[in-house]
């Protein structure tokens, strides 16, 4: 099953990487695809092989829980695809969409924030996200802006369509303001991107990532979850607890090799030159792709890991 996946993502990126790296994103192309994973919890994710930041399914993926009560969403997409998102989700349920959830600020997650809000959602997000979209993340419309928002305290809950939903703050890992969703009844949680399967690990130090919390982000999702609930990644496959154990060792080498090599006086061009991933490389798909801003994801996880131990020695 997951060889097929990966086989099918590979021939994928290979048949359209190159046209969809020379054109840019073609939004026109892309298509939302619905998974139904529990019996009132979905899955929207964008085609694959048309966004050349994630080969595997374009923008990020969209939670949407439905029922009586009405429609609670995690993350919205590129606003590009936002009306193709109503539309999935209107293939759904008619009910409103009252609650908006989002993972991190990222705008392939927040990009449709707007366009939901004024059709009357409420935006829930973490204090750091509102404060980023203050910042670099500026969105052009204010809409798009988190209403409520919640720090590192307690999980703010949701009663609604027979299901409890769990926001849990994490600390700052992929972004300054991640959150995972917890779905208690349909035992899925919704990670965001401080774990992905296509790629290295991201680390956005721009908008407050760090290994450190990456680290703790996964150490407590294992404390979450039960070794049978499914963890649905913003891009990849949904995966079990068990495979985040290789996950978390593969950082941990990793940071230990980036620590020795800084110990030995070497530079950021002589660890990225030393490719200390390519033990992984065969088996992280997407891995030697071009990442935005930093050669490969490798070389992006890589510059990360060596900036933060270089920076503070965490
Ligand atoms: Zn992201």
């Amino acid at each position: 099953m997951k060889s097929a996946w990966l086989l099918s993502v590979a021939l994928a990126a290979a048949t359209f990487s190159t046209s969809a790296r020379s054109q840019g994103l073609d939004y026109g192309r892309i298509e939302i695809t619905t998974d139904q994973i529990a019996p009132n919890l979905y899955m929207l994710s964008g085609s694959a092989g048309l966004d050349p930041a994630h080969e595997d399914a374009a923008g990020g993926r969209i939670g949407v829980l439905a029922g009586p009560d009405g429609i609670l969403m995690v993350d919205a997409q590129y606003a590009e695809l936002a009306d193709k998102v109503l539309a999935a989700i209107r293939r759904i349920s008619s009910a409103p969409i009252r609650f908006l959830v989002n993972t991190h600020i990222h705008r392939d997650h927040t990009g449709g924030n707007a366009k939901f809000a004024k059709m009357g959602a409420t935006i829930f997000a973490r204090e750091e996200l509102r404060e980023g979209m203050g910042n670099a993340a500026r969105p052009s419309d204010p809409a798009a802006i988190p209403v409520v928002t919640y720090g590192m305290g307690e999980p703010v809950r949701f009663h609604m369509n027979g299901e409890i939903v769990d926001l849990i703050p994490v600390r700052a890992a992929h972004t300054g303001g991640d959150t995972m969703i917890r779905f208690e009844n349909a035992n899925a949680i919704m990670i965001g991107d401080y774990y992905r399967n296509f790629g290295y690990p991201f680390i956005d130090i721009n908008n407050g990532g760090s290994l450190k919390g990456m680290l703790e982000a996964l150490d407590a999702t294992m404390k979450v979850a039960r070794a049978d609930t499914r963890l649905v990644p913003g891009h990849g496959t949904i995966i079990k607890r068990a495979d985040l154990i290789p996950y978390r060792d593969m950082i941990f080498a990793i940071q230990e090799k980036v620590q020795q090599m800084i110990a030995q006086g070497k530079t950021q061009q002589d660890v990225l030159a030393a490719h200390v991933t390519s033990p992984y490389d065969s088996t992280v798909p997407g891995g030697l792709l071009p990442a935005a801003g930093a050669g490969t994801s490798a070389d992006r996880f890589i510059t990360e890991v060596y900036q933060e131990l270089k920076g503070g020695g965490k």
